[in-house]
């Protein structure tokens, strides 16, 4: 299945996508549980209660305005950093520089606050050249977890995976470097552009599914999901060790190389640029950076 949050005549909805991709059917909820599109009927599905009805209206997808399927995440998303081994070798001079003494033994994980989620196809806002001059993309499989729990073991991780979805984990690269945790660089204003809706994990096998980026048309990233370092069920042991993990958490699981700053010389964002990124199995999120 597949849950969007979109807006219709100034109404927010939660709903199903048809098979073709071309239509909405809405959840029969309040505004109240719609407002946080997807979260609140997860979160009573992972409780045991059966799926809310569905309205028999279809209404194009055309007619709508797609926003993020968690609008309003309960909590920080959390970000895995340097995920793909090409992707560890293109910022071992910068980014990664402290961090390759024990390149293997732990995941780096990080948070971008909640309030910089925006929909799948909504403008990103650059801060202005005296905040950041370094903009970047990273294209990234996303987890959202169901089913809660601490300690889970990694046999047992998938059960924790409610379904999928998209993030662009933008980043400011100076204000990253800057403040050695990279919360304030990751967490501008617009700068976790999320959708355009969430796949439910008995449709999509995430540890086998392909990430792309492209920046005005042109193909910047491409990273088979099997390239992880720590794949989806060691992130979800590693993260919920000693650490609830809630219905509705977001785990970004890492971008693979070809971000701006790998370049030679790099290339960051800037106004009028477009970004898509793209997930077999999920469909593409597609950003105006202004
Ligand atoms: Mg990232």
């Amino acid at each position: 299945m597949r849950i969007a949050t979109y807006r219709h005549k100034n109404t927010r909805y939660v709903g199903c996508v048809s098979s073709d991709g071309l239509h909405l059917q809405a959840f029969d909820v309040s505004a109240d549980i719609a407002y946080f599109g997807a979260l609140r009927l997860l979160e009573s599905v992972v409780a045991g209660d059966p799926w809310p009805s569905i309205l028999s209206q279809q209404i194009a997808i055309s007619d709508v305005q797609l926003e993020a399927p968690l609008p309003h995440p309960k909590r920080n998303i959390w970000c895995v950093g340097r995920n793909y081994h090409e992707h560890a070798k293109e910022l071992s001079a910068s980014v990664f520089k402290d961090s390759n003494s024990n390149t293997q033994a732990w995941p780096i994980v990080f948070t971008k606050v909640p309030e910089c989620v925006i929909g799948p196809f909504d403008p990103v806002h650059l801060p202005g050249a005296h905040v950041s001059e370094q903009i970047d993309y990273e294209a990234e499989l996303t987890v959202v977890i169901g089913k809660g729990g601490k300690n889970i073991k990694a046999a047992d991780a998938m059960h924790h995976v409610f379904g999928y979805t998209i993030i662009n984990d933008v980043t400011a690269r100076d204000v990253q470097m800057r403040h050695q945790q990279w919360d304030m660089g990751k967490s501008f204003d617009t700068f976790c552009p999320m959708g355009p809706w969430l796949v439910t994990a008995d449709a999509l096998d995430g540890n086998h599914t392909h990430v792309r980026c492209f920046v005005n048309g042109v193909q910047r990233q491409d990273g088979p999901t099997e390239n992880m370092i720590f794949d989806i069920p060691t992130l979800i042991e590693t993260i919920s060790r000693g650490i609830t993990l809630f219905p509705g958490d977001i785990i970004a699981t890492g971008t693979p190389a070809g971000v701006g700053m790998g370049l030679k010389p790099p290339s960051y964002l800037k106004a009028g640029d477009v970004v898509r990124v793209e997930i077999d199995g999920i469909g593409h999120i597609e950003n105006r950076f202004v």
